[in-house]
């Protein structure tokens, strides 16, 4: 790892000082970031650590919703009375991602920005697209992770197991900065595709950190359901979050199948608001997968949206889920 120099922030407004005035690269659990560092992909010159800023992790009921901290952990919210009982989408996606090491320092704020998986993104002899060269080496080599909606020209899922659920309870992103307001950005709005922009995953403009997320309504259903290779700790292959919010229309979203959490306008078509049988839960998981675009090596993930989204709702309906 290249030297570097370590400041800790100790409170939000030094924080944001700082950040907007030296450009440090931000640092939360550092589950992400020191691991980049190991490798050479991230060679900063200054680290400002958040984790000294304890006001900025905290779950708290607010009206009808609820308020979360960007530094509260992934166990936080896994082991949350309020949010497994009233946010279950959220709880059982952050309480099941990674092991149970990492969910006690990963953070809520460093999940939702932490950088792709993509092993060629990941290998410093690799200088693919999304790192300034010329080839995404997905699209000849090795690419059964890889997108099958959304992708092109970088064909990266986003890694975080928060993100979804979030999308689909229709939650919001708080963001400052110093000196000017705060930004307020719609979960679904807070993440962008490759063929936006290469060079990051997220909307986040220089000297902005990510600090709370609000979900303004407790869904009145809502489940997540995670498929993966094996069932101790593993990335998931595919994964569905679903919440019916306000006796509104299911929303429907879908993890490590895209460059960023998917919304499935297909499936939610195929729902509108109706009480979930295990015929419609399967035509929603029909609809979700239509508009898939298998790479060489990854067709298979078009059963799994199939599988998840059916699960999820039949989940969320409190239905008996096929094992
Ligand atoms: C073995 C293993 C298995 C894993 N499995 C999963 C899994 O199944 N699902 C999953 O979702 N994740 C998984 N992860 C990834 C892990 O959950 C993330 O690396 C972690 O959540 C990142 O959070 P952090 O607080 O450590 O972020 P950091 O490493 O501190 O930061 C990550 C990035 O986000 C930026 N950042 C951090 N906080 C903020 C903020 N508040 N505002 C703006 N930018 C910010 C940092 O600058 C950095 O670029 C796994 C990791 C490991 C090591
Ligand atoms: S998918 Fe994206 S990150 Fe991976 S090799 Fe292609 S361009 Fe690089």
């Amino acid at each position: 790892m290249q030297p570097f120099n370590y400041l800790i922030a100790d409170t939000l407004d030094a924080a944001l000082a700082e950040y907007a005035e030296n450009r440090p690269v931000l640092k939360a659990g550092g589950i992400d970031l020191v691991d980049r560092m190991k490798e050479r992909l991230a060679t900063p010159a200054v680290v400002l650590s958040l984790g000294e800023v304890e006001v900025l992790r905290y779950i708290e009921p607010e009206g009808e919703g609820v308020r979360l901290g960007c530094l509260t952990t992934l166990a936080d919210i896994g082991r949350s009375e309020l949010l497994n009982s009233r946010y279950a989408a959220l709880a059982e996606s952050a309480g099941h991602a990674a092991t149970p090491q990492v969910r006690e320092r990963a953070t809520l704020g460093g999940n939702l920005c932490q950088r792709p998986r993509c092993w060629y993104f990941r290998a410093i002899h690799f200088h693919c697209l999304k790192k300034g060269g010329a080839t995404c080496f997905a699209v000849e080599g090795e690419n059964q992770y890889h997108a099958v909606l959304g992708g092109g020209p970088c064909h990266i899922v986003h890694p975080s197991n928060c993100a979804p659920p979030l999308v689909a309870m229709e939650a919001l992103f708080v963001v400052r900065r110093a000196g000017a307001e705060e930004r307020v950005i719609p979960a679904r709005e807070f993440f962008v595709l490759p063929s936006s922009a290469l060079d990051r995953e997220n909307v986040l403009a220089p000297g902005e950190i990510l600090t709370e997320v609000r979900i303004p309504r407790a869904p009145d259903q809502s489940a997540t359901i995670e498929l993966r290779e094996k069932q101790s700790f593993d990335w998931p292959l595919a994964m569905a979050s679903v919440a019916r919010v306000d006796g509104r229309r299911w929303n429907v979203c879908l993890g490590a199948v895209a460059p960023v959490p998917w919304v499935s306008e297909e499936a939610a078509e195929v729902l509108g608001s109706a009480d979930i049988t295990p015929e419609l839960a399967a035509r929603a998981g029909e609809a979700a997968a239509q508009a898939a675009q298998p790479m060489s090596d990854n067709g298979y993930k078009t059963q799994l949206i199939k599988v998840a989204v059916k699960r999820a709702l039949l989940k969320a309906a409190g239905q008996e889920v096929p094992a």
